[in-house]
């Protein structure tokens, strides 16, 4: 039996190992949307400011992590980030895309399938294609036509709402897949609105890891599918830009 003073050493340091475990490896997953050579917008970075982030990322020596390996959290350098696209925007082929090729960088994509080859402003499919046949872009899931499930609640029966979200979260994974020839078991939530019912219906249509768009940076704790991202905006400064990604 350990005298007291042998034990209060013991507890101790259980209480160190518990606070090293504690200081897991956190990492900022950074959201984008649009790129333009000149302007700017809430939603808009100038291809210029993004390379500046990117300069800015090399200079302080973060690794860019593609989403796939960030989420199974094994030998993740420190300090990373990860970036992601949502919403499929046609600049994301025309800007980003020769950004990602002549530095060798990881994106995921989070498109939703309607708007592909069908709105103006969307990527095609064939552009889909061409990024993902390059290994260094990863697509998955933004739902089916990225609809505001708060609204649709209000103004369908309980029924019809549970009917509509499996639509959303089924029809979006199998037309990406059957369309790309790649699995999709990641989501994104339109306008970060998720909740444990909109969970359930995820977990059931077979994704594993679903992203909000907010809460700061990602752990290997966090609610796997509620993964916290960071919004960029245009306009950003490189200053803003690295009060946002350190910790
Ligand atoms: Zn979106």
């Amino acid at each position: 039996m350990p005298s007291l003073g042998l034990r209060a050493v013991i507890a101790g340091l259980f209480c160190l190992l518990a606070g090293s475990a504690m200081a897991e490896p956190s990492v900022p997953v950074l959201v984008y949307h649009r790129f333009d050579p000149a302007k700017s917008g809430l939603t808009t970075v100038t291809t210029s400011a993004f390379e500046q982030q990117l300069d800015w990322l090399a200079a302080h020596h973060y690794s860019i992590v593609p989403l796939q390996s960030l989420v199974q959290w094994k030998n993740i350098p420190q300090p990373a980030v990860a970036i992601t696209v949502d919403d499929g925007h046609e600049s994301v082929f025309t800007q980003l895309y020769p950004i990602l090729r002549q530095r060798h960088i990881h994106v995921t994509l989070f498109i939703y399938p309607s708007a592909i080859s069908n709105a103006s402003y969307a990527l095609t499919w064939a552009q889909l294609d061409e990024m993902v046949k390059s290994g260094l872009v990863d697509v998955q899931s933004h739902t089916y036509w990225h609809p505001d499930f708060r609204q649709e609640r209000k103004k369908r029966t309980p029924a019809d709402y549970s009917a509509f979200v499996d639509m959303q979260l089924a029809r979006s994974k199998s037309v990406l897949e059957q369309k790309l020839g790649i699995s999709v078991t990641m989501l994104a939530w339109p306008y970060g609105i998720y909740d444990q019912d909109l969970e359930a219906a995820a977990r059931r249509a077979g994704y594993q890891w679903g992203f909000a768009f907010a809460g700061g940076q990602a752990q290997p704790g966090s609610d796997p599918l509620a993964i916290p991202r960071i919004p960029v905006s245009g306009g950003l400064s490189l200053s803003g830009f690295a009060a946002l990604v350190a910790k």
